[in-house]
């Protein structure tokens, strides 16, 4: 399978029936202010360079963020904070990202979710996690032959981009390094070492409560793009 191939799949997952029914619900009951848009309401591909260097690994969509317009971290205030990031670094070429087709482009990276349907409070079962475990670790396989850096964001993303990268043959140690924020770990990979960097979501109960400073954000994204050549 090629990427387009994967992405066109995972568009029609259907393996989770509360995901299912819950990603359909918000769809029809769209708050009023987005009563005019087109509305997604189903998973979220991954999103960005095809050929990256950096992938960064979110938690999951949220309800009227991807779910609505259908890209990732796109239309939700973790996503507002995640791409004003990106942007001041230089790897987004705009500093909001509003809706599919607001000409935003990502600069060597590309963003995924560890689960891709929104789950009802952020927070996916574990069966769910499991189910949906599959559709990043084909991506990630794709991905590996450019993907030097992998930024993980929240605890729930760290272990998503453990599982995927140890699933696609990069030596990942056993058990598995803990997250933190700033923390690296580098692995050899097929095709060359990968370093997973952490950084805490860029969640509002992060953001507000300045758990997760802009700088502190900004860092991360220096780093990793130092550390992929970039
Ligand atoms: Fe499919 Fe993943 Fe959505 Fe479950 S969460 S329905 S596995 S895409």
């Amino acid at each position: 399978a090629d990427l387009g191939e994967v992405e066109a799949r995972v568009s029609v997952c259907a393996a989770c029936p509360r995901l299912v029914r819950w990603r359909e619900d918000a769809a029809r009951e769209k708050r009023a202010s987005f009563a005019d848009q087109p509305y997604w309401g189903r998973p979220i591909p991954g999103w960005g360079d095809p050929e990256p260097q950096i992938l960064v690994v979110g938690l999951a969509p949220a309800a009227h963020g991807g779910n609505r317009t259908g890209r990732v971290f796109t239309g939700d205030p973790s996503g507002d904070w995640l791409f004003a990031s990106l942007h001041r670094v230089g790897l987004a070429i705009q500093e909001t990202s509003r809706h599919a087709g607001d000409g935003q482009r990502l600069v060597g990276t590309r963003m995924v979710a560890r689960v891709r349907c929104a789950p009802p409070e952020n927070k996916p079962t574990p069966a769910e996690r499991d189910a949906c475990a599959p559709w990043i670790q084909r991506e990630v396989a794709l991905l590996l032959p450019t993907v030097r850096v992998v930024v993980a964001l929240g605890a729930f993303g760290w272990g998503g981009a453990l599982e995927a990268l140890d699933g696609a043959g990069v030596a990942v140690p056993h058990p598995g390094p803990k997250f933190g924020h700033g923390v690296e770990v580098e692995m050899s990979g097929p095709a060359g070492p990968v370093t997973l960097v952490g950084c805490f979501h860029p969640s509002p109960h992060n953001t507000y409560t300045r758990r997760l400073t802009a700088e502190m954000t900004d860092e991360v994204f220096l780093r990793a793009r130092a550390l992929a050549d970039l």
